[in-house]
């Protein structure tokens, strides 16, 4: 019998996306479709997404969820599931934040998305579906399991995947009451994080199982550097962890779509050549005889934008061109800018989100660029390996799960797909930029990178039957 599992996520493709958990969300129901796996996913129904529900039925309500009504509505075809409740997500502006910056009612907010979830484990939704495993990403459905052990009224296991512990949803210890939590939990070993709440680190001490995106960050967030001062509570509990690598959805993300650009493929490459052209032509740049290189990425220090903004002088200069779209930190962004008008026919940058674009930059660039300081799984650098767009990715977290560098080993051995270093910094950044341009003047060698690349197989199988053999682990204990 198909095992039953609730997905509980702030964000989900393709209803709403602001990074990789969307991509990660949206895709694994019909992954684990192939695994027996019977996957519904729970997320809010924000102002833009809000009119799906019109003329439907609720599957669940509950008159008084933090302070106001709320029902969740099934989306017909789908395996979305819209958590209506207006109080807490009817709101102008973005998931997390608007044009003031965060919503000060965040940890609120998820919390009672989270409660939801509890609820729903107990009850079901309307047609008798109750969940066998409530499945919870990153720190917004953190509370989730905290809540179903607390009430202890229904026999769901739970799952929390760690997206990016960068992000642990904080809240005062004067929450505690209106968050619905137990105050005799509020203690280091439970859900204290120095004198605060932690959602992520109430997930991560109260789910049955722990998984994180690939298993290179798994080793690392066990470790002061990664782990974010929740390295203690990771090492207690990595007996019951895995690190599940990302996979891509080959249905989005494949340069024989063509959507938006001339579709090619790994044995008939001619199309990238025009994409590269209408790409350099779309950024105002001068298409150049050095690799094109691209980012799309949220502008943060974690993604190591500041050590890109020293080391693209020396990769202009020595004729590379790069093409950006990204947003984020307004320093990064102005700093950008700044390079932009110093590089008019080097760098074009667009500041926004634009996932045409995103598209048609993978199709038509000789390199995407990663070089982020941690990288829990990252994807771009795998979109980039599907479209032959040869990644440059920092040697951390999942980037080093999934690019082969072009050592002389890997040449001979024909296996590298892209170029890695490992001290992140400026400097070495620098230098694998200019490495990526000498190693693009051996047309050959970088030909075959792009076939070892575009015939990578990193689609979601593999991690399906992953997560699929963890819910029936735990289903059957
Ligand atoms: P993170 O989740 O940390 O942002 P990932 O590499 O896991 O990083 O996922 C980022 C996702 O968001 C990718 O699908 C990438 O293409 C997309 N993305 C990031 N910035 C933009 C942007 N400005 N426009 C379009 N897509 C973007």
């Amino acid at each position: 019998m198909a095992i039953k599992v609730l997905s509980v996520t702030s964000e989900a493709v393709p209803l709403v996306k602001t990074g990789g958990l969307a991509d990660v969300a949206g895709a694994l129901p019909k992954a684990l479709a192939a695994f027996d796996v019977d996957m519904r996913v729970l997320l809010p129904a924000y102002r833009p997404i809000r009119a799906k529900i019109n003329d439907a039925k609720p599957v669940w309500t509950d008159h008084n969820l933090f302070g106001g009504p709320a029902s969740a509505f099934a989306l017909v075809d789908t395996p979305f599931y819209l958590l209506d409740a207006p109080h807490l997500f009817d709101r102008e502006g973005g998931p997390y934040s608007d044009s003031h910056g965060d919503y000060g009612d965040n940890a609120f907010r998820f919390a009672a998305l989270s409660f939801a979830a509890a609820l729903i484990a107990e009850a079901g939704f309307a047609d008798g579906w109750v969940p066998d495993i409530m499945h919870g990403h990153d720190w917004q459905a953190g509370f989730a399991p905290t809540y179903i052990k607390a009430r202890g009224r229904a026999s769901t296991k739970s799952v929390m995947t760690i997206h990016n512990i960068a992000f642990q949803g904080w809240a005062p210890a004067s929450e505690l009451p209106h968050l619905m939590l137990p105050a005799e939990r509020f203690s280091p070993d439970g859900l204290e994080y120095y004198g605060a709440l932690s959602a992520l680190k109430a997930g991560l001490i109260d789910a049955d199982w722990i998984t994180t995106v690939s298993p290179n960050y798994a080793d690392e967030l066990k470790t002061g550097q990664f782990g974010m001062g929740l390295e203690g509570v990771i090492r207690g509990r990595a007996h019951q962890m895995s690190g599940i690598l990302n996979g891509v959805d080959y249905e989005i993300w494949s340069p024989e779509k063509g959507d938006g650009f001339t579709p090619y493929s790994r044995t008939k490459l001619a199309g990238k050549a025009k994409n590269r052209t209408a790409l350099a032509a779309e950024f105002g740049i001068a298409e150049p005889e050095a690799p094109l290189a691209i980012v799309v990425s949220r502008l943060s220090d974690q993604k190591g934008m500041d050590l890109l903004i020293d080391a693209l002088p020396a990769y202009f200069a020595a004729g590379g061109a790069l093409c950006l779209l990204g947003s984020g930190d307004a320093g990064l962004e102005r700093a950008l800018g700044e390079i932009a008008n110093r590089f008019p026919d080097r760098f074009g940058l667009r500041i926004g989100y634009d996932e045409g674009l995103a598209h048609r930059m993978f199709a038509g660039a000789d390199t995407v660029l990663v070089p982020s300081r941690f990288e829990p799984g990252g994807l771009t650098q795998l979109y980039g390996l599907a479209f032959g767009t040869l990644p440059i990715v920092a040697a951390t977290g999942g980037l080093a799960d999934t690019v082969v560098h072009a050592n002389i080993a890997a040449l001979q051995n024909n296996v590298a797909t892209g170029l890695s270093f490992a001290r992140i910094d400026a400097e070495a950044l620098q230098s694998v930029l200019l490495r990526s341009i000498a190693l693009y003047r051996d047309k050959k060698t970088w030909q075959k990178m792009m076939k070892n690349a575009m015939g990578a197989d990193f689609g979601w199988a593999r991690a399906a039957a992953s997560y699929a053999e963890i819910y029936r682990m735990l289903h059957k204990k």
